[in-house]
């Protein structure tokens, strides 16, 4: 059986019989792949600590039986990502963007930025250099991009009037149209609004290259607005519960 090879990310593991675990990975090379880490549950001395949630790893698995999960054969730490897992609040995030990856991705559907993104955004809240909440509007608004789930932040989604020539502080925005809306053309119905200064920030984290989307500074309020905003505009983009972003909600009451 041909070995695969690949750098990943720990998505979820999931104990399977007396002493093995199923472990899916999250590879830059071939995108979102289970596999049966056998001995794992039974021996600690099997794969040591290397199967840790959130872990950035080097790993070996071949293709197994014909039936079978591919076997996973060797994993190597990179990146342990410790804080994020002594931290209530990072494991929340850190499990939040993992399941939208983990309910968004095929098997075996190799996607690169994907996988970039994730990485680097959970070696930006081990390191603790931003606020958690921040990266998460960042982390959001790049993968909804990724799924070609981008709103439309410029213009009204109903009349085309241009953001620029719209009136008053707030600006509406309409889940269903997957935008923003004018005054005169907002309805009270399955809309929300939020401020002008949010708008912009939000405007900047979907259009700003990853290197550069995360030097902004947002207010307390803004933060607080779209944090709100792209988490209800994830759930309805992807139409499912996530069960950590209750998990996430519920811890931040
Ligand atoms: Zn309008």
């Amino acid at each position: 059986m041909p070995d695969f090879s690949s750098q990943a990310i720990i998505l979820r593991t999931v104990d399977y019989g007396d002493s093995d675990k199923i472990v899916t990975l999250f590879t830059s090379g071939y995108g979102k792949v289970a596999v049966i880490a056998k001995g794992a549950k039974k021996s600690i001395k099997r794969f040591g600590g290397t199967l840790e949630l959130f872990s950035f790893v080097d790993v070996v698995w071949s293709r197994g039986q014909r039936k079978g999960l591919p076997i996973l054969k060797e994993a190597t730490v990179i990146k342990p990502f410790d804080r994020i897992r002594t931290d209530i609040f990072k494991t929340a995030y850190a499990s939040y963007w993992s399941e939208l990856i983990y309910k968004w991705m095929e098997a075996g559907q190799r996607h690169y930025s994907s996988f970039e993104l994730l990485s680097h955004a959970l070696c930006c809240l081990d390191k603790d250099e931003i606020d958690d909440d921040v990266l998460s509007i960042f982390f959001q608004a790049k993968f909804l991009a990724f799924c070609g789930f981008s709103p439309n932040l410029e213009r009204c989604s109903l009349c085309q009037k241009p953001l620029d020539n719209f009136s008053g502080k707030s600006v509406g925005f309409s889940f269903k149209k997957g935008g923003i809306v004018c005054s005169e053309c907002l309805t009270k119905k399955g809309n929300i609004s939020f401020s002008r200064g949010t708008l912009k920030q939000l405007l900047w984290m979907f259009n700003a290259p990853l290197d550069k989307a995360l030097r902004i500074r947002f207010s307390k309020e803004s933060k607080e607005e779209g944090i709100r905003f792209i988490e209800t505009f994830v759930t309805y983009c992807f139409d499912k519960e996530f069960k950590s972003l209750k998990f996430l909600r519920d811890i931040r009451n």
